[in-house]
């Protein structure tokens, strides 16, 4: 008998805990620990952000499809992680032991990291639901009081796309409104060059997203560090390639959203031999920690090193594909443990994305997302757009049935040769 845990009910913990218990026996017990009932479709807070979603459409309580999945449900959130004694402590001082954990508990944002900086202070944010919909306020705002706008993400960010959907989906917005002759955009990165996104680039996605910024009038600061942020104004430092200094920026705002630097959450920040400074947890190719063997790690949380040394820190996009092939190869693993043998499975993390701008896209494709790659490969248009309602539609759909992969997205992956697993051991016969 087997005790699992799944830290975190996000994008992989959702997805864990239904490819998980599909591998248990009748006297194996799961059991999800969340913060609250509910589950969010991160992906389309910048929709939220403009009001062509509201909150509710993005959500799903999972108390029912936990149940209906005989998982049982924690929603309080835990406060530590005890890997020593193999028990997650919650809110509410219990501890619940296992044999197996997985953490898929996201990124912590660090918007304390930069004076002003966040929703509590004077910019906004699209990465929790909460903060989209205050986002949304502050839009309304910017409508009735139109001037400079500022989107882009500061320095130790990782995630770069949701900045980019974000600059051209609120450019869209706005010439819908035709009022966007009246609100000048720049958009701030720490990327070296835009359409790097923490990954030095994915086929032309320079190319491409400077033609969209170009086309849409959006001009761009890259290399950019974020010192200050103040009711009305943003001070920026650009850095030359080398790191030398190269100019100041004061750039006045009516409204800004700025992707933060993510970390470790405080439930797991400073667990020794766990995590590393920065609180992300340590694994190996199987998804699995080095000094705790049956602790496993998926997501965002996940350590993983950036992709070449770059003027300002840049992070590596941990993105949903290659999340859900963590997911995968992690289910599998507990399963080969349980069963008494090594863990054998190791996940491509290839990257599949699509970056809507409201009346178009970038789709990009990159195997495996960290180059050297095999496939590399991006491409725009008017589809991306319909792709991604169609994608948001068929994910929360599979959260509320509670279905990882159904064998049409088996069998659609397998025709496109896109696979969640590696073919490490080319003998070993679950191989997908
Ligand atoms: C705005 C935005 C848009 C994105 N768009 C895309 C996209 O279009 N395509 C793509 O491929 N990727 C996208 N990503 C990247 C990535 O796919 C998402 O961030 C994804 O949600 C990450 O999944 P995760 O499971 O690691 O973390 P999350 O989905 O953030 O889930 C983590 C969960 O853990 C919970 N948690 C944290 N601490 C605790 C605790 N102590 N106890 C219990 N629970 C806890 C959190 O409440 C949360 O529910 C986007 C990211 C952002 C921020």
């Amino acid at each position: 008998m087997a005790n699992i845990i799944v830290l975190g009910a996000g994008l992989g913990g959702t997805m864990m805990a239904f490819e998980m218990q599909e591998k248990l026996g009748a006297n194996d017990h799961l059991t999800v620990i969340g913060q609250g009932p509910t589950y969010q479709f991160v992906p389309s807070n910048p929709w939220v952000a403009v009001r062509w979603r509201e909150r509710k459409d993005i959500e799903v309580d999972l108390r029912k499809v936990m149940d209906k999945k005989k998982i049982s449900f924690e929603t309080i959130g835990a406060t530590r992680v005890h890997p020593t004694s193999n028990e997650v402590e919650l809110t509410d001082g219990r501890k619940l032991p296992y044999d197996y954990l997985v953490i898929s508990t996201g990124p912590d944002l660090a918007f304390d990291e930069i004076p002003g900086f966040g929703p509590e202070h004077y910019t906004q944010s699209i990465c929790q639901s909460e903060h989209a919909e205050k986002a949304a306020e502050a839009v309304d705002q910017l409508i009735k009081n139109p001037g400079p706008v500022i989107i882009g993400a500061v320095q130790g960010a990782s995630c770069f796309g949701p900045a980019y959907e974000f600059a051209l989906i609120l450019d869209t917005e706005l010439k819908k409104r035709k009022m966007r002759d009246r609100v000048p955009m720049t958009f701030v990165t720490s990327e070296p060059y835009i359409g790097h996104l923490g990954l030095d680039g994915v086929g032309d996605t320079k190319g491409l997203l400077e033609s969209e910024l170009r086309q849409r009038h959006i001009k761009w600061i890259t290399n950019a560090k974020v010192k200050e942020v103040q009711q009305d104004k943003m001070l920026v430092e650009e850095l030359s390639e080398d790191g030398a200094h190269k100019q100041d920026h004061e750039l006045p705002f009516h409204f800004s959203m700025m992707l933060p630097a993510f970390r470790g959450v405080p439930a797991v920040l400073g667990v020794e031999n766990l995590v590393n400074p920065r609180g992300f947890v340590m694994v190996n190719k199987f998804q699995q920690n080095m000094t705790f063997p049956n602790v496993f790690a998926i997501g965002v949380c996940v350590a993983i090193p950036p992709i070449g040394k770059t003027a300002v820190p840049v992070g590596v996009p941990k993105t949903g594909f290659m999340i859900e092939s963590m997911v995968t190869a992690t289910a599998q693993n507990i399963a080969e443990m349980m069963a008494g043998r090594p863990p054998s499975f190791v996940a491509t993390w290839n990257a599949i994305c699509l970056a809507d701008f409201g009346d178009g896209g970038v789709a990009f494709f990159a195997q495996p997302q960290i180059p050297p790659r095999n496939m590399n490969w991006a491409s725009k248009g008017k589809w991306v757009h319909y792709a991604k309602i169609g994608f948001e539609k068929y994910f929360l759909h599979k959260v509320q049935v509670g279905e990882s992969m159904p064998f049409y997205e088996k069998f659609a992956l397998e025709v496109m040769h896109i696979h969640k697993l590696k073919q490490e051991d080319p003998t070993h016969p679950e191989v997908q």
